[in-house]
């Protein structure tokens, strides 16, 4: 039996008469970090959220830790569970947005809180306790009370981290997440991400910071018009790309 935490087979999608996920396979070993790049419009935010649940499947399956996460497999489609059985399927994947969407009017603390107590029906004050040392762990200690408004693009964004983080998620989604931020405000959630990834958390991040997937991902993935080109580690896929198109691609950042 497979020990990925993430196994994406055959995974085809297509919007209208447009093929975006061409027949993706993708595993993802426990505490591994894979770096997907590839040009935009290649399909890689779609991967995501179909592994997320936010998409159906055209075809192929998609199980994390083990389990289907939630498609009929015999036509791809979502709307058949009913939405609570959806829910709970996506507790196991915690995804961050390009966009950090916290609640406005809810503290740090509270947005961090809001899912394991709302949602899980956690006790008030164990998610508080975790909480805390969650945002301290983001680089937040001392920010608990802190307004969306009151904090920066990247305490935001590592807010929104620490959110995911807080439904004990086995999978974590990271879909450029820097990629909304101010230059400056890059390094620190990235320097957020790399000690998550070497705290052992089983992280797929979309990025186009190159150096982030060279310092911090076990394995690199290039996707190119809906399929997995290449992948390995990333000093032979950065440095000594197989193909021409993951080399086009790589020519754009040197
Ligand atoms: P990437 O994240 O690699 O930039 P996306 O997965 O966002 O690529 O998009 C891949 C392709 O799918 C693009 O051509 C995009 O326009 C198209 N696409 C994405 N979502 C939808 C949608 N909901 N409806 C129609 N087309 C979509
Ligand atoms: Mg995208």
């Amino acid at each position: 039996m497979s020990t990925a935490v993430l196994q994406a087979r055959g995974v085809r999608k297509s919007f209208g008469h447009t093929e975006v996920l061409a027949g993706i396979d993708l595993d993802v070993e426990p505490g591994e970090t894979v770096v997907v790049l590839g040009p935009s419009g290649s399909g890689k935010s779609t991967f995501l959220r179909c592994v997320n649940l936010l998409e159906s499947l055209d075809a192929g399956r998609i199980t994390v830790d083990g389990r289907d996460v939630g498609y009929d497999v015999r036509n791809g489609r979502l709307h058949e569970l009913p939405p609570n059985e959806l829910a709970r399927r996506r507790r196991d994947i915690g995804m961050v947005f390009q966009q950090f969407n916290l609640f406005p009017h809810m503290t740090a603390l509270e947005n961090v809180i809001e899912a394991p107590v709302g949602v899980k029906g956690e006790r008030r004050a164990e998610a508080v306790d975790r909480a805390v040392a969650l945002l301290a762990q983001v680089g937040l200690a001392g920010r608990e009370k802190a307004y969306p408004r009151q904090l920066s693009g990247g305490q935001q964004q590592r807010v929104a981290i620490a959110r995911a983080l807080a439904m004990q998620p086995k999978l974590m989604l990271f879909d450029e997440p820097t990629s909304a931020l101010d230059p400056e405000l890059v390094g620190e959630v990235l320097v957020t991400m790399r000690d998550l990834a070497t705290a052992g958390l089983t992280m797929v991040v979309v990025t186009h910071e190159i150096s982030f997937a060279r310092e911090a991902a076990d394995r690199v993935v290039f996707m190119d018009a809906g399929q997995v080109v290449e992948q390995g580690r990333p000093e032979q896929v950065i440095d000594d790309p197989q193909h021409e198109r993951t080399r086009a691609f790589l020519s754009r950042f040197l």
